[in-house]
């Protein structure tokens, strides 16, 4: 198998190290390779983020159908 391009994508946020890491996968949770605390898929920022995102996306949706409608 070649060396996976997912590398980068194979990572999550590790409150300890501060940084995005390779994962130890476990049924319940899944822990950083390097320290061995519990990763999150994002860091607390990226995902206030990207729900800010989301709700800014919703809102454009919906004014732009609200435009349509009148
Ligand atoms: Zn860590």
């Amino acid at each position: 198998m070649p060396l996976s391009n997912n590398y980068f994508e194979d990572t999550k946020y590790c409150p300890c190290c501060r940084e995005y890491v390779l994962y130890l996968k476990s049924p319940k949770a899944s822990y950083c390779a390097d320290c061995g605390a519990e990763v999150s898929l994002f860091s607390a920022a990226d995902k206030h983020a990207f729900e800010l995102s989301l709700k800014k996306e919703k809102l454009r949706r919906i004014q732009n159908h609200d435009k349509r409608v009148s």
